[in-house]
């Protein structure tokens, strides 16, 4: 079927007699339209009455993660990426509409299809030369996020088609003026000419981010992954160096603002990367010289009052600036890579606590954060076996707990981990139930026993959308077979309320703060069981 464009835009004719008769077409003008019209570097589809589409071009499959165009046959409309046109056509009688992306696909790179890349010293030539005319631009610096990871899972050539798609969908949303270029590994630079005002640049680089957002599909399966990006503008007196450097230094404030983001740099970002270079200089010291401290948070039967489990929550004595709760650094340690340091050093001093507690309190359930760093290290299930057996503590007074964000990262690879975890006897949970993707698919694969419904919805729970959510959750976990806990529960009301709704266990400040060693020990001895004081086991 070949569809032509015969109407100017925004007029519509049914009859046929103001347009391109269809048959008037010979056959071969009518193939290099069609052709045309599928090498495009413009994304584009033609979608028929009822916006389904009827021909994509290959831009526009690369653009929504298909290798064929064929694969979006028949299918609705994506949301679209970026700003759209629409041009109605009418073809033997019927009406179709010219879907386009405005702008996209006009860089060089486009144009060749996503190889038209610069090198890195043609890229420095080129900003050079711009800052030398006293042209307007701004450089942008882009790296995959968590790509060791998917370099892991996906295996170095997929990983590598990967990010030829990702360039081709980066090269799409630039223009003709444009420089692109790969500066190693997942890293990528592009020179934006003629963009002299921040907004301008970070228009481009959300973009940028929103295209490489979309599922790639290689093999059969579909890869979600996603952008940061660093924009630095130049202003008088700018060099190539202090561009990248700029732009360097935004990469990595969007990272540690989440990733899958564009951050435009400014001068008051310089000192907050000097601020985080030296809290990380001081964490490395504290960790290795063993002045980081546990605490522990009780988890009470919001029925009977008696503890159930204690969860280990890290702190660190700053000297400076005091007690530091782990929200103010566990991501930092994570995202320089101190996760697996820090991971098993909670192991250890947790095996111990519950070692020299499980006397008072047989039954008592140590539960652990496991970082998404640690469920992607096999290491892990031998080293928590290990630890138990030094401390001589039953798996399954372990509770590990996951979030569905670290799962997700790898979703196979975690799987493998978490079911051997599980073999090994010990519990897992979901952190921060409700705040991730909360996949049912997925939690139904999953070996977990428990929930942990995220403070934020017992924060709700005095309006009535907020009860409705916690009361599905405690359904869904009920069909499972899930037990659930509730996190931060600070009010007698909030318990009240939980108690209504079926859920019977919580840990929040209502019941303790987290305390350290000996307070816990000192707050448990208080609550010690009478031997024939009944309690409640965890359940596995
Ligand atoms: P989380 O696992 O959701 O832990 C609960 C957080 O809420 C803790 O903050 C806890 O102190 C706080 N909290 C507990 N009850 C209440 C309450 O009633 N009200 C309020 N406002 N807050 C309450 P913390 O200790 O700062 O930990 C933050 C996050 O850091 C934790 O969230 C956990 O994801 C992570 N984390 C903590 N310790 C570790 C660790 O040893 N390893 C790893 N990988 N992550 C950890
Ligand atoms: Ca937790
Ligand atoms: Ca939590």
């Amino acid at each position: 079927m070949e569809y032509r464009v015969c109407m100017p835009r925004g007029r519509i004719d049914t009859g046929g007699a103001l347009g391109v008769e269809p048959n008037s077409i010979p056959d071969e003008q009518a193939r290099v339209l069609a052709e045309a019209f599928s090498a495009s570097p413009v994304p584009a589809a033609i979608v028929d009455g009822d916006e389904l589409i009827v021909r994509a071009n290959r831009a526009f499959a690369l653009l929504h993660g298909r290798d064929h165009p064929s694969e979006l046959a028949g299918q609705p409309l994506p949301e679209p990426a970026a700003p759209i046109s629409r041009v109605p056509l009418v073809v033997a009688g019927r009406i179709y509409t010219l879907v386009s992306l405005d702008g996209a696909g006009t860089s060089d790179a486009a144009r060749a299809g996503g190889s038209g890349l610069v090198d890195r010293d043609q890229l420095m030539q080129e900003t050079e030369r711009t800052l030398a005319d006293g042209r307007s631009c701004a450089l942008l610096v882009l790296h995959v996020d968590r790509f060791s990871t998917i370099v892991d899972t996906l295996g170095p050539a997929e990983a590598d088609r990967l990010l030829e798609t990702l360039l081709a969908r980066v090269a799409l949303a630039t223009r003709a003026q444009d420089a692109l270029c790969r500066l190693g590994g997942d890293e990528v630079a592009v020179l934006l000419r003629h963009r002299s005002t921040a907004a301008d640049a970070l228009a481009t680089a959300q973009w940028i981010v929103r295209l490489a957002g979309e599922p790639v599909e290689l093999d059969g399966r579909s890869v979600v992954t996603s952008l940061s990006v660093g924009v630095a503008v130049a202003n008088p007196g700018a060099s190539v160096g202090s561009l990248l450097r700029e732009a360097d230094v935004a990469l990595s404030e969007a990272k540690s603002r989440g990733r899958n983001r564009a951050v435009v740099f400014d001068p008051a970002l310089r000192a907050v990367l000097e601020e985080r270079s030296r809290l990380e200089y001081e964490l490395r010291l504290a960790l290795s010289g063993g002045r980081l401290e546990l605490y522990y948070q009780p988890e009470v039967d919001l029925v009977t009052g008696e503890v159930l489990g204690v969860e280990a929550l890290a702190r660190w004595p700053h000297p400076s600036r005091g007690l530091l709760s782990a929200g103010a650094f566990v991501e930092l340690a994570e995202q320089t890579g101190m996760a697996a340091e820090l991971g098993r050093w909670v192991l250890d001093e947790a095996a111990g606590a519950l070692a020299a507690w499980r006397e008072a309190h047989p039954g008592l359930v140590m539960y652990l954060n496991v970082s998404a760093m640690q469920l992607g290290q096999p290491e892990l299930v031998a080293e928590v076996r290990r630890t138990l057996d030094q401390a001589g503590v039953p798996p399954h007074q372990i509770c590990l707990e996951i979030t569905e964000t670290a799962v997700m990262t790898d979703v196979d690879r975690s799987m493998r981990v978490l079911a051997a975890l599980h073999e090994l006897g010990v519990d897992l949970a979901i952190d921060d139930f409700g705040t991730g993707f909360s996949s049912l698919a997925h939690l139904k694969r999953f070996p977990v026993q428990l929930l942990k419904i995220d403070r934020s919805f017992v924060d709700d729970l005095d309006d009535d959308d907020g009860r409705a959510i916690v009361a599905s959750v405690l359904g869904l976990a009920s069909s499972l077979g899930l037990e659930v806990i509730a996190e931060g529960v600070e009010t007698g009301e909030q318990r009240r309320i939980l108690v209504d709704l079926g859920c019977s266990r919580a840990q929040g400040h209502l019941f303790s703060v987290a305390l350290d060693r000996e307070s816990c020990g000192r707050w448990l001895a208080a609550r010690r069981r009478t031997p024939d004081g009944g309690g409640r086991d965890h359940p596995s």
